[in-house]
């Protein structure tokens, strides 16, 4: 699971704190680095996208890079490949996303995670 994906899941389960469901927190995490072609406009469009701080937060947490606290007003190629590698080449191979609104533990197992709920937490 890239960590663009990462940036933009949030918890659904019933009765969830919806303050509380966004970002979900990586724990025992197994990181792996894949190669994706770069494209300069591609990062130029996905940036207003991403929660920026959240993304910060999360390559840190995760000793992937150390990205700004505030997106900049320049921001040149070295940011923008910088962005790229850790918004689309760092991969979660293994994890457990945990909800810090209800405690739900969503397991990414061969870098796909798992959304899905139980019939009673819908
Ligand atoms: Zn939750």
């Amino acid at each position: 699971m890239r960590l663009i994906t990462h940036n933009m899941l949030q918890c659904h389960a019933k009765g969830c704190d919806p303050s509380q469901s966004y970002p979900l927190e990586l724990k025992e995490v197994q990181l792996e680095s894949l190669d994706a072609e770069y494209s300069e406009d591609f990062i130029r469009r996905l940036i207003p996208k991403l929660d920026w701080n959240v993304l910060v937060h999360t390559a840190f947490a995760l000793g992937v890079a150390e990205l700004p606290k505030e997106l900049p007003d320049v921001q040149d190629e070295a940011f923008l490949r910088k962005v790229h590698q850790v918004a689309l080449e760092t991969r979660v191979k293994e994890a457990q996303m945990v909800c810090n609104g209800c405690g739900h533990v969503y397991p990414i197992k061969d870098g796909v995670p798992n959304m899905l709920l139980q019939d009673n937490e819908v």
